[in-house]
């Protein structure tokens, strides 16, 4: 056997949660949307013909960066888009971060970031959050060759305040600042309006969760044009033709129909005020989310154990080993009222087994 395994590129891969398929079962494990998307999104499947399918899709995804350009009020040369926000964001590690300062990102936050690092060999350094799961903003005032957080943080749910997302850009003026805001929808206020004052700054924004369209695979970035030019750049040396024709034909539909996303919204973040009650007075401590999921903790029962009898009961939700701090957590994503009603009982079940 020759040594080829030498040359190869070796990684330690991103894990995505687990996507069981059983009949009756509660998933709350991959913060999906536990509404359908929108009715329009139902009607441009239905117009979509097979014969079009002989095509290549258009490489520019012209009519959603129109749609999103103009349901957000702004202009498409400062749209991009992408397949998932995971697609968008692998972009950015790419364009963006292309120094040999060290990337800054905190500790707790989405694993995928190390992974894009590591897989890129981009340079990085993790910033601890404080014993409230904060992002400190003095943390990333120092010399650095990026920085990247999400907004509200996953899996903590914990949101940043605009003016301390502000003060950050304005300390980092010499690099690219991307906030990655997929649980945005649920409760923060966007950065979006700041693309206009700073030109360092890509805000990066999913269909996969406020709009119920995790299976199509959409995500976006918002910044001023000369930011989405140096994507596209990288984009089109990579695939061209990353969006296909029914990802572009329902993501417009999806973000036209701006009322039934509202509702729904509306729905889970309801739903989650009630089940933030009831978890509180099971023993579970948790920072306040604001976003489709609660990252909390039991105050005597395991995580582990509570994981392990949920799943005999078919109800998924989602456990991080590390780091070693939030090993005694469960990341529970919102569903309907039902599922939430059903799941606190199982949970009270367990809970007084013990
Ligand atoms: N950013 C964060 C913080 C996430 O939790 C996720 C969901 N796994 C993503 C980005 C990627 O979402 P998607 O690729 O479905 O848009």
């Amino acid at each position: 056997m020759g040594n080829w395994e030498e040359n190869v590129r070796k990684v330690v891969p991103y894990v995505p949660g687990e996507q069981p398929n059983k009949p009756g079962m509660i998933k709350l494990n991959t913060n999906e949307n536990p509404y359908p998307p929108s009715p329009a999104v139902m009607k441009a499947l239905g117009e979509i013909r097979a014969d079009g399918l002989r095509r290549y899709p258009d490489p520019s995804s012209k009519i959603l960066i129109d749609a999103i350009a103009e349901s957000y009020g702004i202009d498409p040369n400062q749209v991009f888009v992408g397949v998932g926000s995971d697609d968008v964001l692998a972009m950015t590690f790419m364009t963006f971060f292309n120094s040999n300062r060290p990337v800054l990102f905190p500790d707790i936050t989405y694993s995928f970031y190390d992974v894009w690092a590591d897989l890129l060999r981009i340079p990085y350094e993790i910033q601890a959050l404080d014993e409230q799961f904060c992002i400190c903003k003095e943390d990333y005032k120092k010399k650095n060759g990026g920085v990247i957080f999400p907004n509200p943080n996953a899996p903590t749910g914990v949101l940043l305040e605009l003016g301390d997302i502000e003060e950050i850009i304005q300390a980092n003026r010499d690099v690219v600042v991307v906030i990655d805001e997929a649980y945005i929808d649920f409760g923060g206020e966007s950065a979006l309006p700041l693309i206009e004052k700073y030109d360092n700054l890509l805000v990066v924004q999913t269909f996969s969760k406020s709009r119920a369209l995790a299976g199509m695979r959409i995500g976006c970035a918002f910044g001023q044009p000369m930011l989405i030019k140096y994507l596209n750049d990288v984009k089109y040396s990579f695939n061209s033709y990353t969006m296909d024709e029914t990802a572009l034909a329902i993501g417009a539909a999806a973000v036209r129909d701006k009322a039934y996303y509202k509702e729904t919204v509306k729905k889970i973040v309801a739903t989650r005020e009630w089940v933030k009650k009831e978890l509180r007075e099971m023993g579970f401590v948790f920072e306040d989310s604001m976003s489709n999921f609660i990252f909390a903790a039991h105050t005597s029962v395991r995580a582990q154990y509570i994981l392990e009898e949920l799943r005999k009961n078919n109800i998924y939700v989602r456990h991080f080993h590390k780091p070693i701090r939030i090993s005694n957590y469960l990341r529970i994503t919102i569903g309907t009222d039902d599922e939430m009603k059903k799941f606190l009982k199982t949970l009270k079940n367990i809970l007084e087994k013990r």
